[in-house]
């Protein structure tokens, strides 16, 4: 049993870094994957430093203790959850960036570093981290790279494992070590880097990366959307896109039955009929071009609904279709540029007020992790302990207000007039003729913007 052996490691660490509380513990035991078996921990632990994961490593090994890492618990497969009497290390607490430069255009940062955190972290030196799992804005660092995840962005950057160029690791008996480097030509030897990456906390624990950064895009991105009646025809356009020489930097395929269940969870108007729905994204300065390609592609292979934009509220309408989050962090535009106000402002009021952030503020001051989606069966069974301190935690997730700043006014010229106009607390308020309609009937109608 090991309660009969934990005094040794709790002797070795700081107080509060081995937790026991069968509460605790409980939040503790799984990652969103509802339908996978988890066990109990027989303790949890949540180091703030690479030597204190090796100090229970050597005692976990030298007491036969199985061990189980754990980032945000946003996993989807099962990998975090709980086996009975584990030890639970959980990353959430060592979150340093402890090197961004910009120069070799790199980043060491410590495993429970948030993605969207680094992301916006980087923004401020005009780089990018590519890699943004639909999680970005809950998960880690550490479960990127132990699942390899990958993201919107990965058919123009690559998954998390292109952007990994080193990494510190505390193996099974407690030593730590160093693989990979800081430059892109590292050739010599194995490559021990890509062997961890994805190797979901089987061989060790991932403490610490080095990540490559990329220049950040100027301008935001060109967005387009498109329906289709059939699979084939959609096949056909991104098979069409793909051969073009466009450049996507996110192309997205969403089925039918894929399209219906975004639609149960979060009513947008989607078109339920549809076969399948693409979305694609181009970043370069001449992503308008790029888009207009994939677009009449779309047409050509018989889209019944194609439209693109270079707005940034109008993407945003469109991706969040595949994004219900919001957008990953990206830099704030130029100074001068239309969109630097509008963007600027979203991205601080989305810090300042987003249900991520103030939820797991709430999660983080009462001890519970930092994992699961709020408003969802897991959530609400992982925040079990904290319900009645928190009168909010069981009651159905509620979308926030749009944070973008309310100067200007979108009128649809259709008579089935649709506006977003100002409302209290610099959101848009959306004033629609029809109650649900939210996304494809609107972008189907043709919006021009006035000043008024
Ligand atoms: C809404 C939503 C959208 C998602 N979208 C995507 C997506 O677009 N692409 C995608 O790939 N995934 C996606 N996922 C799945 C999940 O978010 C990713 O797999 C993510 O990388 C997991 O990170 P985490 O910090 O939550 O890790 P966890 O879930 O805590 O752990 C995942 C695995 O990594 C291991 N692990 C965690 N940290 C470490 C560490 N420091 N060292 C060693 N092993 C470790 C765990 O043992 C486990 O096996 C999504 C999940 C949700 C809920």
């Amino acid at each position: 049993m090991i309660s009969t052996v934990l005094d040794e490691l709790t002797e070795q660490l700081p107080a509060g870094v081995v937790v026991v509380d069968p509460e605790i513990l409980d939040s503790y035991r799984r990652d969103r994957a509802d339908l996978v078996a988890a066990g109990t921990p027989g303790a949890l632990m949540r180091p703030t430093s690479t030597a204190e994961v090796a100090t229970s490593m050597r005692w976990a090994s030298h007491h036969g203790v199985t061990v189980v890492a754990r980032g945000a618990g946003s996993g989807l497969s099962g990998g975090a959850n709980a086996i009975d009497g584990c030890l639970m290390i959980s990353l959430e607490r060592m979150r340093r960036v402890r090197e961004i430069a910009v120069s070799d255009q790199l980043a060491v940062v410590e495993a429970g570093v948030i993605n969207a955190d680094l992301g916006r972290a980087v923004a401020k030196h005009g780089l990018l981290y590519p890699p943004d799992p639909g999680s970005f804005e809950i998960s880690t660092i550490g479960g990127n790279l132990a699942t390899n995840a990958g993201g919107m962005r990965c058919v123009k950057y690559g998954v998390t494992r292109t952007s990994t160029l080193g990494l510190e690791v505390v193996l099974a008996d407690g030593r730590v070590l160093h693989t990979g480097g800081r430059s892109i030509k590292n050739v010599a030897g194995l490559d021990l880097t890509q062997l961890f990456v994805g190797s979901e906390g089987t061989l060790g624990i991932i403490t610490a990366a080095t990540l490559r950064l990329q220049p950040a895009p100027t301008t935001p991105p060109a967005t387009f959307v498109a329906t289709f009646p059939t699979l084939a025809s959609a096949g056909a356009a991104l098979a069409a896109i793909t051969a073009s020489g466009a450049s996507a930097s996110v192309l997205e395929f969403m089925d039918h039955a894929t399209i219906n269940a975004v639609e149960d969870h979060q009513r947008m108007d989607l078109d339920r009929n549809a076969a399948a729905l693409v979305l694609g994204q181009a970043d370069a300065t001449d992503g308008p071009t790029h888009v207009a390609v994939m677009a009449e592609c779309c047409n050509q292979a018989g889209a019944d609904f194609v439209a693109h934009t270079q707005d940034p509220t109008e993407a945003d309408l469109m991706m969040a279709a595949r994004r219900p989050g919001g957008s990953p962090a990206s830099p704030p535009w130029p100074k001068g540029h239309r969109s630097s106000r509008m963007w600027r402002s979203r991205v601080h009021g989305s810090r300042k007020c987003c249900w991520q952030s103030k939820r797991l503020a709430r999660r983080q001051a009462c001890g519970s992790p930092p994992s699961a989606m709020p408003g969802t069966a897991t959530s609400t069974r992982s925040l079990c302990c904290r319900t009645s301190s928190h009168p909010t935690a069981n009651s159905r997730w509620q979308r926030p207000t749009r944070s973008v700043p309310p100067p200007s006014r979108w009128v649809a010229r259709s008579p089935e007039s649709m506006e977003l106009v100002p409302s209290r607390g610099n959101g848009l308020r959306i004033s629609w003729t029809k109650p649900h309609s939210r996304y494809m009937r609107t972008l189907k109608q043709r919006w021009t913007r006035s000043t008024c």
